[in-house]
């Protein structure tokens, strides 16, 4: 059969855990990107250890601005945390858990700030789901051992992807590198354990947390000073550094109101209208048809398996049968498994490398430092010319989030057409995603850049105005995004330059083509066959 079965998938046996004893003090769950209650395996073991042991549980948050900045991430995307957090710590104050807020200027300062903190509150038990990016893993297990040389225990949880990493392997016992296979032998796995709706909820779902009762054991009283001590707990509503326009902040509220709650009335609306139809809509941007849930996946609001859950359960327990759309979407939900274990074997690719070797030996564009800024800008900001790249770039900007047919189209053009390093792209995308996620972020741009997993083939090199008239036909979305363009009407609207004549052009003061096609294309398969032959 393919790879390890057992133990594959992430489920809170807690009889197969280290059982709670006398020398387990209190609890504490560290949230990072698992921002909700529910299936949640480390917070839910952390209340198990505290009920058997009568001892109290709590959770803490590190915002570390060090950190954020380092791994680029959006000012759209910590102002949702810090939402969220919000919401979670109402939850949790239910549940009798405080959860605590601290910030920790220094990255390295994390481990020994938590230890301190364990200290000073009796704690000796600390539950995390695991991060699978080389920073995080790195500092994880430097918490790890300095928590050991005390006497103290981290207990470590999966639950970001439905398969844990290196759990499917191939035959030889190698991690797949293509995604058609790995798809495949997901499917049989996940086949395996019989999944019926009724069966998967007990395979998946973490117990039912339970009320913690602060006053059961009283002999720690430092601990009551993390419900009376509102200095502790408080959430900014928004980190130094990572402040954002009021007109985004308030886009950002609309679309994407915090919470377990509105992640799952979102999933349910989507599975209910919407799932069977993504099959013929998903890549349609003027057609709202995708779920638009990444901003949750990403910060862990809801997980994989919840979703899968749902999508199974609509399918009348089916997995690889039933409803084309519904298998469609369990396929992105494949997507984003598989560029995660893609990033636990390749490691390299958290470090700017591209998957294929081969992928460094791309001579960019030679362009001198200013005319690469002026492209880049302009590609930045939805002034490129081609209407369709300009209103995914300005979907983008004003909202945090592009439709993911934009998303390829973008970095295509980015990569190929302008031959500019997609690693400049990549850390863009990230600055203003609300959803930017490593694995799957990289993963896109590689496959757009033709440096990553997968058989794609260098010379696949989108042409835009195709994309466009395929995609958005009736060029509403291009209108929505592209103001400049709002009156044209009828097929001109995908390339105005080439099809209106010249005043009508110059009257609308939209940009010509920054680099005609072809040429561009031309260019980049040159460069794109040079380095593939060459390393
Ligand atoms: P749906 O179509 O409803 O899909 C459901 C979920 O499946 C998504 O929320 C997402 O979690 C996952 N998913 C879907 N497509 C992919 C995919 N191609 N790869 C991995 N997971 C996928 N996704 C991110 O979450 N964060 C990113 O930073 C990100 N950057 C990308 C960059 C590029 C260049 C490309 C080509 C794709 C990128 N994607 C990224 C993947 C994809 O575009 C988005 O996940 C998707 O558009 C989100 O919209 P949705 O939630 O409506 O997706």
């Amino acid at each position: 059969s393919n790879g390890v079965a057992n133990g594959a998938f992430y489920s809170v046996k807690h009889e197969s855990l280290p059982k709670p004893n006398g020398k387990m003090l209190n609890c504490l769950h560290w949230f990072r990107r698992d921002l909700r209650l529910q299936d949640n395996p480390a917070l839910s073991y952390a209340t198990f250890i505290a009920n058997q042991c009568q001892t109290h549980a709590c959770a803490i948050y590190i915002i570390s601005p060090e950190d954020m900045k380092l791994h680029d991430d959006a000012p759209i995307k910590i102002d949702f945390w810090m939402r969220n957090l919000k919401c979670l710590q109402q939850e949790l104050d239910k549940l009798n858990i405080p959860l605590v807020i601290k910030t920790v200027p220094k990255r390295r300062d994390i481990p020994q700030v938590l230890l301190d903190f364990c200290d000073q509150h009796g704690i000796s038990e600390l539950t995390i789901n695991h991060e699978y990016e080389v920073d995080e893993d790195a500092r994880d297990k430097k918490v790890q051992r300095l928590f050991e040389s005390k006497g103290k225990h981290v207990h470590g949880f999966h639950e970001q992807c439905v398969i844990q990493p290196g759990k499917l392997m191939t035959q030889s016992n190698k991690p797949y590198t293509v995604f058609t296979p790995f798809k495949r032998a997901w499917l049989s796995l996940v086949e395996v354990h019989k999944i019926s709706p009724g069966q998967f909820a007990d395979l998946q779902l973490a117990p039912k947390l339970e009320a913690n009762d602060v006053k059961v054991r009283d002999s720690n009283s430092s601990f009551h000073t993390l419900f009376t001590d509102k200095s502790l707990t408080t959430i900014p509503d928004s980190v130094p550094g990572f402040e954002m326009p009021a007109d985004l902040q308030k886009t950002a509220h609309q679309m994407y109101p915090a919470g377990e709650a509105d992640a799952h009335s979102r999933l349910d609306n989507f599975v209910r209208d919407k799932v069977k139809l993504y099959d013929k809509k998903r890549s349609l941007p003027g057609e709202p048809y995708t779920s638009t849930l990444s901003p949750h996946f990403a910060s862990g609001i809801i997980s994989s398996r919840q979703c899968l859950q749902a999508a199974v359960k609509a399918n009348n327990g089916k997995l690889s049968s039933g409803s084309d759309g519904i298998q469609s979407w369990i396929q992105e939900i494949i997507w984003r498994d598989f560029y995660r274990h893609v990033l636990v074997h390749y490691p390299k690719v958290c470090k700017n490398q591209p998957f294929r070797d081969e992928g460094n030996n791309i001579q960019w564009a030679t362009y001198n430092e200013d005319e690469e800024n002026e492209a880049f800008f302009a590609w930045c900001e939805g002034r490129t010319g081609y209407p369709i790249i300009d209103a995914g770039m300005r979907q983008m900007n004003a909202t945090g989030w592009m439709h993911n047919r934009l998303r390829m189209a973008t970095a295509m053009f980015l990569s190929k057409d302008l031959l500019i390093n997609w690693q400049r792209g990549e850390r863009y995308f990230m600055q203003c995603l609300i959803d930017g996620d490593l694995a799957s972020n990289n993963g896109g741009w590689q496959w757009a850049a033709s440096t990553g997993t997968d058989a794609q083939r260098y010379f696949r090199i989108f042409n835009p105005m195709l994309q466009s008239e395929k995609f958005d036909k009736s060029g509403d979305y291009i209108r929505r995004w592209v103001p400049e363009l709002k009156t044209i009407r009828g097929p001109a609207i995908h390339d105005p330059y080439h099809v209106l004549d010249r005043k009508a052009f110059e009257a609308l003061n939209y940009p010509k083509p920054m680099v005609d096609h072809k040429f561009g294309r031309d260019r980049a398969l040159q460069a794109y066959k040079a380095a593939m032959h060459a390393g």
